[in-house]
Parts: structure tokens; C-alpha cells; sequence
């Protein structure tokens, strides 16, 4: 077997920035249909000064990470998931598909690409895919953009909780996220660009991040910016919130199949209430980054929720859920059929 060589980089001091890798792929739509695709050297793309996405924000996006295993393997985690997910955003936008087949080989081939970029296994660190798609042509009445390109690139990021785990201190925004029947529910660049100020605020006022209630009601727990919210109550049962305007976490709806299938715990998806938030005993924030992030407090204008699992450590269901979830996927525990697709 070849021995591919690594960079020469300190996997274990890695922070979350943009890392230039060898290859991207990029395909473009013209014509109505997409050309072949191809791996390219350039990291610059050059587009109209009037393209969609400068001017109408056109562009939605999806982030994986691929790592090595235990056993030498190259693998990613579900991408069928982020490959459908990116199908729901670019319908919900007007965008022309890029079939959710053609999306993980894509990734898989600029995965390999990098090989030498994916950080070894035990180090912490990952590759962090961004496939990402925009409108690439001149609009200037709001329509849709009639050429696109589809981009996949990949950046070295560290380890997320380097020097221990550290629970997170989180606020009741006063902002919304996502209205009712908007685009909470795809992933969209739009639904960031909002929520910079809020997160920016947030930061300012010493808190990690915001908390998100229901637009309509206020009453309702949503997410975050980035990562939705498991809770466990006090008889250790699996709660998450239900709403058309969440994103739906690839990490999440994993971790609900390991509370039930791996771990035999009962779990809920059902509306939450802001008045329940004290009665839970754990809270934590899943995504693709960090897998799951404690929550420790919950400010709510003043008023702190404080969970029993404190601000040291994760709870111990939480603790179990993140330690059985990373163990499938570094190849530790045996993973449900489809969830690891290996690269190499
Ligand atoms: C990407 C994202 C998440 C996390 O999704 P994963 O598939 O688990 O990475 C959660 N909330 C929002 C708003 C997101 O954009």
C-alpha cells in the first residue's frame, strides 16, 4: 500500500480557520444542465460583480468533517444526509439540484484529494467539508440566477474542545432566527448573515451563544445559531424541540437513534416550552462541529436557569450519548448500516 504522506502540520494546535488544501471541485450549471465537474487547483472564483449571490444572497451551503479511524481508514459520516439536506435548501431558494448522489462522490473525491490534509486518528482534529452552492450569473430584477456553480473545498480545523470540555453559558436572544414558514428549516448563507449581529451582541455581553424562541409565540425553545438542542430531564429521558423553522441536524437526529437503539433511553421530539427550561437536568447543543456542547446556564434577561450538571463537565447522559456517538464514528462501536461511508 502507498503511504501517503501528511503535511506537516500541528494537528493538535489547530484552531477553526480557513486552512488553503491542495483541491476543490467545481462544477457549473449552464444550459439547465451541470457540466462533469472536475478537481481544480485555483482556490479563486471569479463571478459577474451583478452575480445573484452578491446581490440577492442566493448561495446555500452544507459542513461535514472526514477523519481517520481507529483502524487507518478515511471515512465521512453520513453524507447521503447532507447530500439530501442540500437538495431541500436549493428547492426552497429556486436553485437547480445537484443530485444528492453526484454530492457525496463529489465529496468523497476531494476528501481524497487531501488525503494528506485529514488530520491522523487520536489527534482531535478533522477535515471540515463545505460543499456550497450560488447563483454565479448577472440578475439584477430579483430572480433567479439562470447559471450556477457548485463548489466543494476542504480546511483542517483542531480538535473543538481543546483543554477539556467547557459548558457553555447561553442567553434568551431577543432576536428571531427564522419566521414561520421561512427558511429556518434549509441551509441557507441568509440565515447567518442575520445572525451576526445577535451572536456579536451575545459575545459583547459575555454570553457563548444565543438561544432562539419560536418567532410567533415567544414561548418556544428553537435552537441556536449553529446547533440544535437536546435536553434530558430528571428521569432520563431524551428531549429535543419540534418546529418547521429548526434545521434539521444531521448530529441530532443521530444522536436521538443512539439514545434509543444504543443507550434504550426514551426520547421525545415535541414542542418546548421556555417555563420547562428549569426542569431539565442536562442541555446540550449538537452539530457537526463539536458533536454535543454542554450548556451549563441559560440566561433568560437576568434570570439564570442553571442545569445540576454545572459548568465543569457534561452531564452524564449527555457525556454518554457524545462518547457512544464519537465512538461509531471513529470506528470504536459498531455503526448502524449506511452511517460511515469509507473513503479509503
Ligand atoms: C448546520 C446547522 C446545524 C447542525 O447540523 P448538523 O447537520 O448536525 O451539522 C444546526 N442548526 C443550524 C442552524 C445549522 O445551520
Amino acid at each position: 500500500m502507498l503511504i501517503m504522506e501528511k503535511k506537516n502540520i500541528d494537528w493538535a494546535n489547530l484552531g477553526f480557520g480557513y486552512v488553503k488544501t491542495d483541491k476543490r471541485f467545481v462544477s457549473n450549471y449552464k444550459n439547465g444542465a451541470w457540466d462533469e465537474g472536475a478537481l481544480i487547483s485555483d482556490p479563486n472564483v471569479v463571478i459577474s460583480e451583478c452575480a445573484g449571490v452578491l446581490q440577492y444572497a442566493q448561495t446555500c451551503f452544507e459542513g461535514m468533517k472526514a477523519y481517520t479511524t481507529e483502524d487507518g481508514h478515511i471515512v465521512i459520516f453520513r453524507p447521503d444526509l447532507n447530500g439530501q439536506r442540500m437538495e431541500d435548501s436549493c428547492r426552497r431558494l429556486e436553485m437547480p439540484v445537484f443530485p444528492k448522489e453526484r454530492f457525496v462522490e463529489a465529496v468523497c473525491e476531494t476528501v481524497a484529494a487531501n488525503e494528506a490534509y485529514v488530520p491522523p486518528y487520536g489527534s482531535g482534529a478533522t477535515l471540515y467539508v463545505r460543499p456550497y452552492m450560488f447563483g454565479s450569473d448577472a440578475v439584477i430584477g430579483v430572480s433567479p440566477s439562470s447559471e450556477y456553480q457548485f463548489r466543494v473545498f476542504t480546511t483542517p480545523v483542531g480538535p473543538y474542545f481543546k483543554g477539556g470540555v467547557k459548558p457553555l453559558t447561553i442567553r434568551i436572544s431577543d432576536y428571531d432566527r427564522a419566521a414561520p414558514h421561512g427558511t429556518g428549516h434549509i441551509k441557507a448563507g441568509l440565515n447567518y448573515a442575520m445572525s451576526l449581529y445577535p451572536i456579536m451582541e451575545a459575545h459583547r455581553q459575555g454570553f457563548d451563544e444565543n438561544l432562539y424562541l419560536d418567532a410567533a409565540t415567544r414561548t418556544k425553545v428553537e435552537e441556536t445559531g449553529g446547533a440544535n438542542f437536546l435536553f434530558v430531564t430528571k428521569d432520563n429521558k431524551v428531549v429535543t424541540p419540534k418546529s418547521g423553522s429548526i434545521l434539521p441536524s444531521i448530529t441530532r437526529r443521530s444522536l436521538v437513534s443512539v439514545a434509543q437503539d444504543y443507550l434504550g433511553l426514551e426520547v421525545e421530539e415535541r414542542e418546548v416550552y421556555l417555563d420547562e427550561l428549569k426542569d431539565f437536568a442536562e442541555c446540550g447543543l449538537c452539530g457537526t462541529a463539536a458533536v454535543i456542547s454542554p450548556v451549563g446556564k441559560i440566561n433568560d434577561h437576568g434570570k439564570e436557569i442553571c442545569f445540576p450538571s454545572g459548568m465543569d463537565k457534561m452531564g452524564p447522559v449527555t457525556q454518554k450519548l457524545y462518547d457512544t456517538l464519537t465512538g461509531i464514528q471513529m470506528g470504536r462501536i459498531e455503526a448502524p448500516e449506511g452511517w460511515i461511508r469509507i473513503i479509503k
